[in-house]
């Protein structure tokens, strides 16, 4: 089926790595123009020799989500590279693991800044730009610790239910401007992010996932690809999908591995 996203102009924050990596490329692949940013120029080069090698443009900014600045940098260098923003994903994100009690100002605010700050601020700058062409789509990278939060990660998880939050009311203040707003739901996506939590706790993340392992970025690749196509996702609005391979979707998650 033809998802009639080619030729849209995706901008994607924290494209650099992990989902968002994957995910650029997908659109990429599917004809879309994309552009991404990240705060480490290296890694941003990199990305545009591996996008320049399967022969796709891409549009690459070094921006810190959490200024409102370099936000705003992001999308107008997307505007003028590839003409407009068609589809923009609040995707970057940070996490201080910490006792709730142990958490400085200084992480606190980070955390806040680049998950939540960011993403408000970062829909209203695509807003802003999508009005003028008439329409597009916000995608919002969440996390399952919105549905069923962390200890020891309790910023982060309110952070991402707020987010879902936000989802869903930013999508009625933009109806009317043809502009839907959806969000992702990851579970455990094998990750930088997750890369040294995983190496030591394998097991028992896993216990906690109906299909009996962690996820990869490619895993969540079909859920932006699906929200972001009015051909196929065009009535879906306001709502945050799980991708998370049934996740604690029960207290015994794997009960069907286990009687085999
Ligand atoms: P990675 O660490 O693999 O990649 C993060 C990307 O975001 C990199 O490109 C990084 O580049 C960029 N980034 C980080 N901070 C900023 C910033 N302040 N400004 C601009 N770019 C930034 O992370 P994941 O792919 O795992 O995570 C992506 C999103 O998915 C996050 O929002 C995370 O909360 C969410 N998520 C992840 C899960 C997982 O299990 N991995 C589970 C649930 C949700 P650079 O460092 O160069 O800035």
């Amino acid at each position: 089926m033809n998802l009639g996203l080619g030729h849209k102009v995706v901008a994607i924050t924290g494209g650099s790595a992990g989902i968002g990596k994957a995910v650029a490329m997908a659109f990429a692949e599917e004809g879309c123009l994309v552009s991404v940013c990240g705060r480490n120029q290296e890694r941003l080069a990199a990305l545009s020799v591996e996008f320049r090698k399967n022969g796709y443009p891409l549009c690459t900014v070094t921006a810190d989500v959490s200024e409102q600045k370099d936000l705003e940098r992001f999308a107008e260098a997307t505007v003028q590279q590839h003409g407009r923003i068609d589809i923009w994903i609040n995707n970057a994100g940070a996490i201080e693991p910490a006792p709730f009690e142990m958490l400085t100002f200084e992480q606190w605010d980070k955390v806040v800044k680049t998950n939540l700050k960011a993403v408000y601020f970062g829909s209203a700058i695509a807003a802003k730009h999508m009005r003028i062409s008439g329409g597009g789509v916000i995608i919002n990278t969440s996390s399952f610790t919105s549905l069923v939060p962390t200890a020891g990660k309790a910023l982060y998880s309110a952070t991402k239910a707020a987010v879902n939050s936000l989802t869903q009311t930013l999508a009625i203040e933009l109806a009317s401007d043809k502009i839907r707003v959806v969000g992702v739901i990851p579970g455990y996506v094998h990750t930088e992010f997750t890369a040294a939590n995983i190496a030591k706790n394998r097991d028992m993340l896993v216990s906690s996932i109906g299909l009996n392992r962690l996820s990869e970025p490619s895993d969540l690749i079909g859920a932006y690809l699906f929200l972001a196509s009015d051909v196929v996702a065009g009535y879906i609005s306001g709502i945050s999908l799980p991708v998370t391979g049934a996740k604690l979707c029960t207290q015994n998650p794997l009960w069907s591995w286990q009687k085999k």
